[in-house]
């Protein structure tokens, strides 16, 4: 008994520790990779859009959203929303400037006409006061009575413009069409101006191609006498010397006018704010040119009520061109 030994393989115990180690390798191999997997994707889908989100927040950083396209739906979603939300933002910035500039606009204008209205306002006052005196020779009575004239006309036209432009902002502007003819109108803006630009010493030409019985127009004939008018006074009044040249050309169905001139021009900057209401080029209190800044928001109105457009070529010191179309309107 006392030799007697067992020697017996335990085979199925060594097999089962080997399995056992390898499943514990296994285990932890798959432990880590889970934990990495889910670090990865935490901070792929939730940490790093989350931090994004917060610095689109922080900084407005518009230029960030495109990082969220990358990500989950949901985060898709809330780029598309900041994108809203910034474009809104923009339009809010936008209109908010346009209402101030709108605001400074008007005080200009305010202040502006202030000074329009007073101006023929004392030379109406002031010129009557002398005509009262006694010893008048018949020349100065002439001169002072001429002089009063001439500032009750400003003041007219400046009533006029201001009618012309509430009227048109309030949608009461009406068209009236009728058979006019071409040749005929600008004839009569000719022997209107005539004699001014002869005062000033500047050429004035009209310049008619077509034969007078064969352009007779539909359209409004007052609208389109008002938009040559106020062209033609704006050639004269900021022309010192050389010439001012108006006419028109057909086209089909339509009229192009123009009216050109040699004088001060408009700097590039101002060429399309000048025909917003009450903008002037030279906005400051020091201005050379007396005017209201009416007449060209007035003859855009008008112009495009005809069916036309306004628009200008003008370099500055050398000269402006100014046209206008109109619809040959059926009736
Ligand atoms: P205003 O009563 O001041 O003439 P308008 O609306 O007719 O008002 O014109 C607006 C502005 O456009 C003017 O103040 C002037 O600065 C500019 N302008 C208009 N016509 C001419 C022109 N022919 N040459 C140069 N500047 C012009």
């Amino acid at each position: 008994i006392g030799y007697l030994r067992f020697d017996r393989k335990y085979e199925v115990l060594r097999l089962h520790r080997n399995a056992s180690i390898q499943i514990t390798l296994f285990l932890i191999i798959a432990i880590i990779t889970i934990w990495f997997t889910l670090q990865f994707s935490l901070k792929k889908w939730v940490i790093n859009p989350i931090r994004t989100v917060s610095e689109i927040i922080e900084t407005d950083d518009s230029e960030k959203i495109h990082l969220l396209n990358k990500t989950s739906d949901e985060f898709r979603e809330v780029g598309r929303l900041f994108r809203k939300h910034i474009l809104q933002k923009e339009e809010l910035v936008k209109a908010k400037e346009k209402a101030e500039e709108s605001d400074r606009l008007k005080s200009a204008f305010l202040a502006n006409m202030s000074h329009e209205i007073r101006t023929p306002m004392n030379s109406i006052i002031g010129f009557t006061g002398l005509l009262k005196e006694p010893d008048l020779s018949d020349e100065q009575r002439e001169k002072y009575s001429s002089l009063i004239e001439e500032a009750g006309e400003r003041m007219l036209n400046i009533i006029s413009d201001l009618i012309a432009i509430s009227r048109v902002e309030s949608g009461q502007e009406e068209v009236k069409v009728s058979l006019f003819n071409l040749n005929e109108l600008l004839d009569y803006n000719y022997i209107l101006f005539r004699n001014s630009a002869m005062h000033k010493g500047i050429e004035l030409h009209v310049v008619k191609k077509e034969e007078t019985s064969k352009v007779n127009i539909n359209s409004d004939r007052d609208k389109v006498y008002t938009i040559l008018t106020n062209l033609l006074s704006n050639a004269l009044k900021y022309t010192k010397t050389g010439s001012v040249v108006f006419g028109y050309g057909l086209a089909d169905n339509s009229v192009k006018f123009y009216v050109k001139d040699t004088g001060i021009g408009i700097p590039s900057d101002k060429i399309d704010t000048i025909f917003n209401r009450f903008v002037q080029a030279d906005q400051s209190y020091t201005k050379s040119y007396e005017g209201t800044g009416l007449g060209l928001p007035i003859s855009k109105a008008y112009a495009e009520m005809l069916g036309g457009k306004i628009w200008v070529e003008s370099e500055p010191g050398k000269g402006s061109c100014f046209y206008f179309t109109i619809k040959n309107i059926a009736v």
